[in-house]
């Protein structure tokens, strides 16, 4: 096998320890703000109809035209690895009766996207999302940022800052367009190829455009919200107006549009500095979304994980190996006495005690170099002279001290509060 064969494919990784006890300590802090705030789980699956992302994203959309790994079933359907949680969502929400028009969902799961893979970018990346569905309202949509810094300040990570604006309503886009075009006209001929078909087919798109030469050009454009009617902008003002309530520190960013097209209304980043160049960390914006042939409602957002998890490890919140580490491995030699200890080891775990053994037959230095890796505090032996006489020798790794006893008092040893 060549040492390729043994990685995963680029952009992807395996993610274990001591990583992983940082991701189940986001994931279980995510949980429980989420329940605080009345939201509940929906698993939704990997792979949908290529079309419930298509219509939902939108087919201008860099995620659509570049970024989807689309494949095709054997009934010859065109399917697609999702490339983030919300369309399949409300493909979900759309499936039921009236009350999932209003649903509180939230899912933690990976993402695919065929994006050049470099430091904080992935093909396989993994995001927390919620989606609250119901019709527009600042107060819905400043609560929904509350619940994603909510989130982020459970897991134990500050010092973000984020960024606000408006995509205004559907019946403005075509202003909004036609505003863009019209600013961005007298500099077409210095636009990268993609943003000059971009200002012919949706010139919203040149405003992520991620080439040093088109930000210059975008970043002297009129606010997108001056092409909008008067509503939108007070849409957005109150939104403002809450989150200072909340006393959540947020700055208009007039020209962030953020990259898919079923945004309405509010639309916002957030950044950290600890992430360098890839430094957004979380997004996330109100939608109208066509799904079944209805329209719905809501307001959501999606934060990294990975990015996350190198947030706060810069932040020096590192991963707790210590929850994994055995209280007790027990060593045994010969076969009688291992299945006498193989006995034991599951009467500890019955009792709720993180145990560990060997049991492959290996010699007593063995073991005991084994429990020594697994950094148990205390071990178990039983040779023939306990076996003899009925009882365990309890071993304290740290001062060396042992002792025998019987097999309640050991049990008691472990478990008494
Ligand atoms: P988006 O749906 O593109 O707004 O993404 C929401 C968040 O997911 C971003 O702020 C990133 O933290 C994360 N994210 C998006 N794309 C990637 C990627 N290719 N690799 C790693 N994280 C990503």
């Amino acid at each position: 096998m060549s040492a390729g064969e043994t990685q995963p494919l680029p952009g992807m990784s395996d993610l274990c320890a001591p990583e992983v006890f940082l991701w189940q300590r986001i994931e279980d802090a995510a949980r429980r703000v989420f329940h605080r705030y009345g939201f509940t789980e929906v698993r939704t699956p990997l792979l949908e109809r290529l079309s419930v992302f298509t219509r939902a994203i939108g087919e201008g959309t860099d995620v659509v035209q570049k970024e989807m790994y689309t494949l095709q079933d054997r009934g010859g359907r065109e399917i697609a690895l999702r490339p983030e949680g919300t369309a399949g969502v409300l493909r979900f929400a759309a499936d039921g009766g009236p009350e999932r028009a209003e649903a509180r969902l939230y899912y933690l799961g990976p993402m695919f996207r065929a994006e050049r893979p470099q430091a904080g970018r992935k093909r396989q990346f993994h995001q927390i999302g919620a989606e609250a569905l119901g019709p527009p309202a600042p107060a819905a949509d400043a609560e929904c940022i509350a619940l994603q810094l909510h989130v982020l300040r459970e897991c134990g990570l500050d010092g973000f800052a984020l960024q606000v604006n408006t995509r205004g309503l559907p019946e403005e886009r075509a202003a909004v367009s036609a505003g863009l075009r019209a600013a961005l006209q007298p500099r077409a001929h210095e636009l990268c190829e993609d943003c000059r078909r971009r200002l012919e087919t949706n010139p919203l798109r040149t405003l992520d455009c991620k080439q040093d030469g088109c930000r210059a050009i975008v970043a002297a454009l009129p606010p997108v919200s001056s092409f909008m009617g008067e509503a939108s902008r007070a849409y957005l003002d109150e939104t403002m107006r809450l989150l200072d309530r909340l006393e959540i520190p947020a700055r208009i960013n007039p020209l962030l549009v953020r990259g898919l097209d079923y945004y309405i209304h509010t639309v916002w980043e957030l950044t950290h500095p600890a992430l360098g160049a890839q430094d957004a960390l979380a997004g996330g914006g109100r939608y109208r979304i066509e799904v079944g042939g209805r329209a719905l409602d809501g307001v959501g957002f999606a934060i990294g994980m990975e990015r996350l998890a190198l947030a706060l490890q810069a932040a020096g919140v590192t991963p707790d190996a210590a929850a994994a580490r055995p209280r007790v491995w027990l060593a045994a030699a010969g076969a009688a006495q291992t299945s006498d200890l193989l006995v034991l080891l599951q009467a500890l775990r019955k009792r709720g005690v993180s145990a560990g053994m060997d049991l492959s037959g290996r010699s007593m230095k063995a073991q005991m170099r084994a429990a020594n890796r697994a950094g148990a505090p205390w071990v178990v032996i039983r040779g023939e002279a306990e076996a003899s006489k009925g009882v365990y020798l309890l071993k304290d790794m740290a001062g060396g001290a042992q002792r025998e006893m019987g097999l309640a008092e050991l049990l008691q040893h472990f478990t008494a509060p």
